[in-house]
């Protein structure tokens, strides 16, 4: 099982997509996403025909293929640009955080001092109070939401996502094409972030 995710998100962590199957239609015909199937259960989406221009690889790994008790040694090795899958849930009724074991400090906006407490306390001080709940900089005085930090693409936060499974973080992110065309059919804009846990 795959546990390494480019999650692409609308930058502002309420907006969410009107009409999904309409979205994914779209993405479709342009070339982003292939054919649905079944992944444990849930529907993913194998790459479409013109992946690579939407999504820009700087370097990729090699994935071991087991299926059914097949000895490691002996099994396939492919690259894993191969073997990304796509799955685009149900927006959440409020912003969640897509963050996991890659977390990193997240930095002020404005003068770049790290974070320098415990981050399951700054999130739970967020999860407890979403809407209210504003982070202090001891350095410049400036007063953030969690959303507005820099989390340095290692974690973010929205209601909508597109998951492509199987990227490690720093290995990929979207091109300028893939941004325009989610701009295009949505209307707001999209950033990115990783995850993996
Ligand atoms: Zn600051």
């Amino acid at each position: 099982m795959s546990d390494k995710i480019l999650v692409l998100y609308p930058t502002n962590p309420k907006a969410i997509v009107d009409d999904l199957e309409s979205l994914i239609e779209s993405l479709q015909r342009f070339g982003f996403l292939g054919e649905a199937y079944e992944w444990y259960g849930e529907t993913h989406y194998r790459p479409g025909p013109l992946f690579l221009r939407y999504i820009t690889f700087l370097s990729s790994h090699e994935v071991i293929v087991i299926n059914g008790g097949i000895d490691p040694a002996s099994a396939p090795r492919v690259d894993s640009r191969e073997r990304v899958h796509i799955s685009i849930p149900s927006p959440t009724s409020e912003p969640e955080f897509f963050g996991g074991a890659n977390v990193l400090p997240p930095r002020c906006p404005k003068c770049g001092h790290y974070y320098q407490g415990d981050i399951i306390e700054l999130l739970n001080a967020w999860y407890i109070d979403k809407e209210n709940f504003r982070w202090h900089c001891p350095i410049c005085g400036t007063v953030f939401s969690v959303y507005e930090m820099d989390w340095r693409q290692q974690g973010g936060f929205g209601r909508q996502q597109i998951q492509i499974w199987g990227v490690w973080p720093g290995e990929a992110r979207p091109s300028e094409e893939m941004y325009r065309l989610l701009e295009e059919l949505t209307g707001f804009d999209w950033t990115y972030c990783y995850y993996r846990f």
